[in-house]
């Protein structure tokens, strides 16, 4: 139950400020990890999601996990960056919002993640909410006029 000022602003502001789909740099599955390293490695984020060509979300593919999914015994085994997959890598237990943004459920889970995946009831990626996102509301908030709160 949202119970303050805070609370009420940012449940007007959030869907507003989310980074839509589009604006998103994401992978497909079947994609390899070279392309998937390639991607994260030009768009500087170190956590994109995994789509498919539905654009249904199935999972999170950051650098850290593809070079762990190459480690070998003794070296970094470079040549399977070609032959695996984005799928044998990604990360398929995170939290996501689906259908109706709840704030309270927003702020609690950017505690411990850096951005939150946006679907719909199909599953359909809408986009990503990100801390960032949230510190600049908090921001606005506080430096606003006590009339402009509500
Ligand atoms: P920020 O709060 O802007 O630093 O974003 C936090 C995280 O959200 C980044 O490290 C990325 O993992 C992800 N992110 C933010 N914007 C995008 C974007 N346009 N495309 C893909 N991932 C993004």
């Amino acid at each position: 139950m949202i119970s303050n000022r805070l609370g009420y602003f940012f449940k007007d502001k959030l869907e507003e400020s989310m980074i839509s789909a589009e604006k998103v740099a994401h992978v497909q599955l079947g994609n390899n990890l070279e392309h998937a390293l390639l991607v994260l490695t030009k768009c500087g984020y170190s956590v994109i999601p995994v789509l498919d060509f539905e654009f249904k979300l199935h999972g999170l593919i950051s650098a850290a996990r593809i070079t762990d999914s190459i480690l070998g015994l003794e070296r970094i085994e470079y040549e399977k960056l070609e032959t695996l997959k984005v799928e044998d890598a990604m990360q398929t237990e995170f939290p996501v919002i689906k259908g109706d943004i709840n704030p309270e459920r927003v702020v609690r889970l950017l505690v411990d993640n850096p951005f939150l995946c946006v679907v719909n009831m199909e599953n359909e990626f809408q986009g990503i909410i990100t801390r960032r996102i949230i510190l600049k509301q908090v921001n606005r908030f506080i430096h606003a006029p006590v009339e402009d709160e509500k």
